[in-house]
């Protein structure tokens, strides 16, 4: 999954001055509001975070502040967020995005519906699957794409490939060597929070097929270095993060044999 930084152009603070200034629900909230902003840089926007305690027509108010991304409160950011990466979603890893993820959930963090730092773009699929689960409770923290930038710069998606059935099975696996303990168990847990098994499945298929269509015509003791040159090329071109990348990963790890047995099938 990728990483990315924080816009510093965002101003939250002005935004909540305008929303609490020209509300009359939100009247009074600054300070509250501001102070439960500051915990949650100072906490990495952790679930444990405690919720403020909005009352409903506050909640609705920045419900709709977000919905609206209007200008005049400095929200209109908002609907350009999902195209500031193209290629693979920051939280699960699959080509396509298109919606707006809060890393703390509206319900119950109202408060922070607006906050740029809790806004990330996402895919349709894994942003449902999550829904508002992310919540105290939760037993690891999921991945946040610009908190968790040092860990994210070091992890890599591996597909992991188990050819004894007589179908191939594969999951969503990581360069688990690189990291200790706590930090495979949160990665594993998010992985586990976010992907849709199903898209990831059919991508992983349409991958196959891909390298299938690239080996056809050779032997096999070639196959690893074409999928190599992919593999470099995905990486170059910055796609190197997805699905894609994760499933070529995978198929450098097995045996030839292996190799063959999950490709073959798909050359036609
Ligand atoms: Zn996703």
């Amino acid at each position: 999954m990728r990483s990315f930084s924080h816009s510093g152009a965002i101003d939250d603070l002005s935004t909540l001055d305008a929303l609490t200034t020209g509300i009359p629900f939100l009247h009074g909230c600054y300070q509250v509001i501001e102070s439960a902003y500051q915990a949650y840089i100072n906490n990495c926007g952790s679930p444990q975070l405690k919720a403020i305690g909005l009352s409903l027509g506050q909640s609705v108010c920045l419900h709709k502040a977000y919905e609206g991304g209007a200008q005049k409160y400095g929200l209109d950011w908002i609907p350009q967020l999902r195209d500031v990466l193209v290629g693979s979603c920051p939280m699960c890893g699959s080509s396509t995005l298109g919606t707006v993820e809060h890393y703390l959930p509206k319900t119950p963090f109202p408060e922070f519906s607006v906050f740029s730092w809790n806004l990330i773009p996402s895919c349709a699929s894994c942003n449902q699957k999550r829904g508002s689960k992310h919540v105290n409770g939760i037993v690891c923290q999921l991945l946040h794409p610009i908190f968790d930038k040092v860990l994210l710069g070091k992890l890599k998606l591996v597909t992991q490939f188990d050819t004894a059935g007589l179908v191939t099975q594969f999951k969503l696996g990581f360069n688990e060597q690189l990291f200790n303990v706590r930090e495979q168990k949160r990665i594993a847990a998010h992985i586990n929070m976010c992907v849709d098994l199903r898209a990831f499945k059919l991508a992983t298929q349409v991958q196959i097929s891909m390298v299938a269509a690239r080996v056809a015509s050779k032997a096999l003791v070639d196959w690893k270095s074409v999928i190599q040159a992919e593999l470099a090329i995905m990486e170059s071109a910055n796609v190197g993060y997805g699905w894609g990348a994760s499933c070529l990963r995978g198929l450098l790890v097995v045996s030839d044999v292996e190799l063959s047995s999950i490709v073959t099938p798909k050359i036609l």
